[in-house]
């Protein structure tokens, strides 16, 4: 069996939803499960009908809401050929929006917002897309249920960003998703929502149902996770920021880890975890262009002499500088300082250190002010906001001389923050301001890519 999820753009419209049933009903006999993401922008728009209501602009909060609504009907009645299966759709979904509308009442009469009511509310967005999608497969004649995923991916409390519990969402899934994939059932679910044990609704964070994706994929042991997006794969740079960036055939499970987790928004940063776990290949494809092959991304591709593979970028990064005359030839320094970060429950991203200081990259900044705070009881401290992470990926670097020297070739016109060599040896990162971002980011790809022709490995986006 495959997985097959598809982000907001592959089904922003009814045009869309009709190109996705085309590309499940192409794989029904890999009897794909059909993981979906909201209609794009729903969940923005579902966030920030939270928000109004939360600054008392109820009526506001309630044109958010009612457009919303317009824009799911107009998708059903332009894909679904059936009066009395819209009419009841629509049905349906007035108790949901009435639902919704009860929530923002609250938030707007108690002027808060907790966690918990943004996921009550931002869920809204999946569930209301697999409904439409499931129905006009069903209408169509295709074998498709809708499954709530709140009955299987389990998680933690932590609302907003909640971990998923493996160990029970693998026996939730063996039960309620299994038989129905055996049984030739196209199981029709949600991305990124799910609930804690309790039953109230979750959700793994923004962008997550590519790790929605994979943990139901690595849970039924696919062969395959397909993610389908709004782009030909795995660029060698977000396009948006070089617009020659070129799309890699295959990259390695480390690559792409790397990848995401420094800022490229194509995969959400936890999506391969649980597809190395069980070596499941995970192909990006766009659903806007279906002749393209996408990336493949598996543990061991095929070596290459290519050193640099793609680069990410990620904004809105902390530097917290550490400093003590009492690091110098001392032990314990490095412990004490990330008990602090530990603590307040903050991870740290990039380290570096030299003899009696050690900066640190932080993206949480909620409880900076404490972090600071404790740490100056023992060390000077020192912060520099507005800086952002190039990360530049490729298995081959370590085994490369003079990349390093090419990059910061590239980069000489930029003033270098931080480096650091990540302990994988696939990737090195810098700390540059933010603004500078851009820039550097089109600086490196300039040299790394805008002149190397089509190989194994890279391909002009637009090709096949
Ligand atoms: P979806 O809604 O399908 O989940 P996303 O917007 O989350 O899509 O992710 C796709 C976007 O990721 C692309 O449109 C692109 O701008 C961005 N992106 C950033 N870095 C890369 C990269 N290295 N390769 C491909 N896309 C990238
Ligand atoms: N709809 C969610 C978001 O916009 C999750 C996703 O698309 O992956 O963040
Ligand atoms: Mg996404």
């Amino acid at each position: 069996m495959i997985v097959m999820k598809f982000g907001g753009t592959s089904v922003e419209d009814a045009k869309s939803m009709q190109t996705v049933i085309k590309i499940v009903q192409k794989e029904q006999s890999r009897q794909p499960v059909v993981v979906l993401s909201a209609i794009s922008s729903a969940t923005n728009t579902l966030l920030k009908t939270a928000r109004t209501a939360q600054e008392g602009n109820l009526n506001d909060a309630i044109l958010l809401l009612n457009g919303l609504l317009d824009r799911h009907v107009t998708v059903m009645e332009n894909l679904i050929d059936d009066r009395p299966t819209v009419q009841r759709l629509i049905a349906s979904f007035k108790p949901q929006f009435e639902e919704l509308r009860n929530l923002c009442h609250g938030i707007a009469i108690l002027g808060e917002l907790t966690n918990r009511s943004l996921d009550a509310i931002a869920s809204m967005g999946e569930l209301l897309s697999s409904q439409i999608l499931s129905e006009a497969m069903c209408i169509r004649g295709i074998p498709a249920k809708w499954i709530d995923a709140r009955t299987f991916m389990i998680t933690d409390n932590e609302f907003v960003s909640a971990a998923p519990q493996f160990d029970i969402i693998d026996a939730k899934v063996k039960e309620i998703l299994a038989p129905l994939v055996s049984s030739k059932t196209i199981i029709v679910t949600q991305g990124f929502i799910g609930s804690n044990t309790n039953g109230i609704t979750t959700t793994l964070g923004r962008g997550g149902g590519d790790y929605s994706a994979s943990i139901i994929g690595a849970a039924l042991d696919a062969e395959e996770i397909q993610i389908w997006t709004d782009v030909d794969g795995i660029l060698t740079a977000d396009p948006r920021i070089a617009p020659s960036a070129q799309k890699l055939r295959i990259i390695s499970f480390r690559e792409a880890a790397e990848l995401a987790y420094f800022g490229a928004k194509v995969l959400h940063p936890s999506t391969i975890f649980p597809a190395v776990k069980k070596d499941i290949p995970v192909v990006v494809l766009n659903s806007k262009r279906l002749e393209n092959t996408g990336t493949r991304i598996v543990s061991r591709p095929p070596k290459t002499n290519i050193p640099v593979k793609s680069i990410a970028c990620k904004r809105g990064i902390t530097v917290v500088n550490v400093q003590s005359l009492r690091m110098l030839m001392a032990y314990g320094f490095l412990e004490s300082i990330f008990s602090v970060f530990n603590k307040y429950e903050t991870s740290v991203d990039l380290v570096s250190t030299s003899e009696v200081a050690v900066s640190l990259t932080i993206d949480n900044t909620s409880t900076l002010d404490k972090i600071i705070e404790e740490l100056s009881t023992f060390a000077e401290v020192s912060i520099l906001k507005k800086q952002g992470i190039i990360c530049i990926v490729g298995d081959q670097m370590r085994s490369t001389a003079g990349v390093a020297n090419q990059i910061f070739h590239a980069l000489r016109e930029i003033n270098l923050v931080m480096i650091t060599q990540g302990a994988s040896e696939i990737n090195m990162s810098i700390v540059i301001e933010e603004s500078q971002i851009d820039k550097a980011v089109q600086s490196l790809h300039q040299h790394f890519f805008e002149t190397i022709p089509a190989t194994d490995i890279f391909e002009p986006v637009g090709g096949k």
